[in-house]
């Protein structure tokens, strides 16, 4: 006999578990459907297991300069496994909260691969049958590895598996230079291991402004991590020695040996057995497609997170959800998902929000910059952590924040803020009238703001003027 429920979930990740828990708060009876375990990749093997890493691996970087500060430690001995346990122990920690309050909640959680089977139903692999009015697919995404000859030789891995080593690789080779490989670049080189990344594109951190990536990118190379942009990679091969990229640059042919290759080239939407050909689900660039409220072309059936491509973020995933959520309630919302912050959690961090440089140029708008030096800040001087820019983009006829790019400590606790202000419109004037906590690293922000009207306090000006070409 087939359950029912008003909504069924498939797929219990940051979007999955959001839509389900919003779905309960406005009266809906809820089944969530996980094949693995609740969390997602988000919480399983993506945003948490990364940041547990890389906040052992900050302790790493403050220990080797903590002799500058008087206080003598030595060089640090680093125990890979004891931080890939304690890595494994917030996973399970966050994990099991979640499934505890999600459960405790009153979701009804199946395990099993579900499938789309008919209209309002929903069959899991377990045996169940269930049944709803709406469907929420929330199915997330997959690591996607390009044909490259021997990407499929043993040393060679995705996200999933380099999570998994107990042993850190003396040489490393990310194939990737997005935030993604950025990210686990830092980790890697933290704990000692020879990084090389190799890049595709002539520039890395596709996405985030190109002047702070340029900047990145030198405080990468100046750390000791060899990063090559503009790669065309022609195999990978198996030597007495582990494993070797024969690659091309310049024209000219180029190798790298490692013992160990992490593909950190992209995500694709995760759409295996879900019934999407037979319920007339529409797709479009390998991504299910959804309209402003996030419905597919089925009846009843919405799609969030990763499954429906763009911006693939557990924010954005968990934003979706609530909309989902929402609508499936009888509620009419649409998406406004145009202003979404995005971090990068390297060291320094860079955070960023709204349009950046090449975006603005490229949508023809007139616009003002703004950049302001942490060299110039008293808490980054006092934080040992000088390296940093606050780069503020407004647009010239309205005076209105269209962009915000950070680089620095701690900026992925500011942009938030950033975020409220170009979504309500604030100019350069309202973050400069407003009083800044002294000594932080926000400040900052207030002092790029004030370049665009009678100069930074702390600094000489430094904006510039774009026109559109
Ligand atoms: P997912 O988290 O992928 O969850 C989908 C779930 O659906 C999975 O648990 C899967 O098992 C399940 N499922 C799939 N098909 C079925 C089926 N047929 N039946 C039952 N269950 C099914 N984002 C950030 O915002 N910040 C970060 O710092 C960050 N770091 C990341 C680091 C790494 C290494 C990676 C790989 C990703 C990172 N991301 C980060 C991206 C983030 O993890 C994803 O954007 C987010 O998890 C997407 O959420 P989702 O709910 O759409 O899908």
């Amino acid at each position: 006999m087939a359950q029912s429920y008003d909504m069924i979930v498939i797929g219990g990740g940051p979007g999955g578990y959001v839509a389900a828990l919003r779905g309960l708060q406005l009266g809906l009876s809820v089944a969530l459907v996980e094949k693995e375990r609740l969390g997602g990749v988000c919480l399983n093997r993506g945003c948490i297991p990364t940041k547990a890493l890389l906040s052992d691996v900050e302790g790493i970087q403050w220990a080797r300069r903590a002799a500058k500060a008087g206080i003598l430690l030595g060089d640090p001995d680093v125990d890979f496994r004891a931080i890939m346990r304690r890595k494994a122990e917030v996973v399970e920690q966050v994990v099991s909260n979640l499934e505890k309050h999600v459960t405790g909640a009153g979701v009804t959680v199946c395990h099993g691969s579900a499938g789309i089977r008919g209209p309002g139903e929903v069959s899991v692999d377990s045996g169940e049958v269930l049944r709803a009015k709406h469907v929420i697919i929330a199915s997330g995404s997959r690591s996607w590895v390009p044909r490259i000859p021997g990407a499929d030789l043993p040393g060679v891995v995705t996200t999933r598996q380099i999570l998994q080593v107990d042993k850190a690789p003396e040489r490393l080779i990310i194939v990737g230079g997005g935030i993604i490989g950025q990210e686990f670049a830092s980790i890697f080189s933290a704990v000692g291991s020879r990084v090389t990344v190799l890049e595709a594109l002539d520039r890395i951190l596709l996405g985030v402004d190109s002047e702070l990536a340029k900047k990145y990118l030198t405080l990468l190379r100046g750390k000791g991590v060899s990063c090559e942009t503009g790669v065309r990679i022609g195999e990978i091969i198996k030597t007495n020695t582990g494993l070797r990229v024969i690659y091309e640059r310049k024209s000219k042919e180029k190798t790298a040996d490692a013992d160990l290759i992490l593909m950190a080239t992209g995500r694709k939407p995760f759409m295996d057995g879900l019934g999407i050909e037979d319920a007339e689900i529409r797709t479009e660039n390998g991504a299910i497609a959804v309209d402003r409220c996030l419905k597919t072309s089925a009846e009843g059936v919405y799609a969030i997170g990763d499954v429906i491509g763009g911006r693939m973020l557990a924010h954005v995933a968990s934003y979706h959800g609530e909309i989902a959520a929402e609508n499936v309630a009888g509620r009419d919302r649409s998406r406004e998902d145009n202003v979404v912050p995005s971090c990068v959690f390297t060291m320094p961090q860079i955070a960023c929000v709204g349009l950046t440089e090449e975006e603005a140029h490229a949508a023809g708008r007139a616009f003002r910059t703004s950049t302001f030096a942490l060299s110039a800040s008293g808490k980054a001087v006092a934080m040992g952590e000088q390296r940093g820019w606050v780069k503020l983009i407004e647009d010239s006829q309205t005076g209105r924040l269209i962009g915000a790019h950070l680089m620095g400590p701690h900026v992925s606790e500011m942009v938030s803020g950033l975020a409220l202000a170009i979504r309500s419109g604030m100019t350069a004037s309202d973050i400069a009238d407003t009083i800044h906590p002294h000594p932080t690293i926000s400040e900052s922000i207030r002092e790029a703001a004030l370049g665009f009207l009678d100069g930074p306090i702390h600094s000489a000006s430094r904006t510039k003027s774009q026109n559109p070409t």
